[in-house]
């Protein structure tokens, strides 16, 4: 890696650039995702930033089951991201359906359509694990290609989906 890519590197990991989608989502997920750029979180102090554009944007966080009618956002929006790039499934939704799974309307999980790196658990999940989660993803963003596809693996531990009281 020569010295300009490594820049490069050192630049994303300090400050990575977000893009959220709500694929069809109840809007839980995307005010807890809200709440992490409120003061209390302020995730943006790590030097992150949501940007309105995914062509501007290292990360895609990704909240709701995926929608059929939401699928072809999603490919777009990912095609759109360049590489390396990272993805992140917020919420039970994305990586299981949750309460919309095995209706007929639902495309998803996620993963069965594009590459996840990091799955955050709840219905919602707190701020406080979205941050953490967005950190990880941060942590696998160097050097990266298209996705190993294989997520954290805390899928298979959300069957059933855990909901906070
Ligand atoms: S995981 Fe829960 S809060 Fe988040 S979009 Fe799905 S149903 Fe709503």
């Amino acid at each position: 890696m020569g010295v300009f890519d490594r820049l490069v590197a050192r630049s994303r990991r300090r400050s990575p650039w977000l893009f959220r989608l709500n694929s069809g989502g109840c809007n839980g997920c995307d005010i807890e995702f809200s709440a992490c750029l409120a003061p209390r979180y302020d995730v943006e102090q790590t030097g992150a930033l949501v940007v309105g554009s995914a062509r501007h944007a290292d990360i895609l966080c990704v909240t709701g089951p995926v929608t059929r009618g939401a699928r072809a956002s999603l490919e777009t929006i990912f095609a759109q991201i360049g590489e390396p790039k990272a993805v992140v499934a917020v919420g039970n939704c994305p990586a299981s359906g949750d309460v919309f799974a095995g209706s007929p309307e639902i495309a998803g999980p996620l993963d069965r359509i594009v590459p996840v790196d990091v799955f955050i658990p709840g219905c919602p999940p707190r701020p406080g694990d979205i941050v953490a989660g967005i950190a990880r993803a941060v942590a696998a963003l160097p050097g990266k290609g298209a996705g190993n596809g294989k997520g954290n693996g805390i899928r298979k531990k959300m069957t059933g989906g855990a909901r906070r009281a």
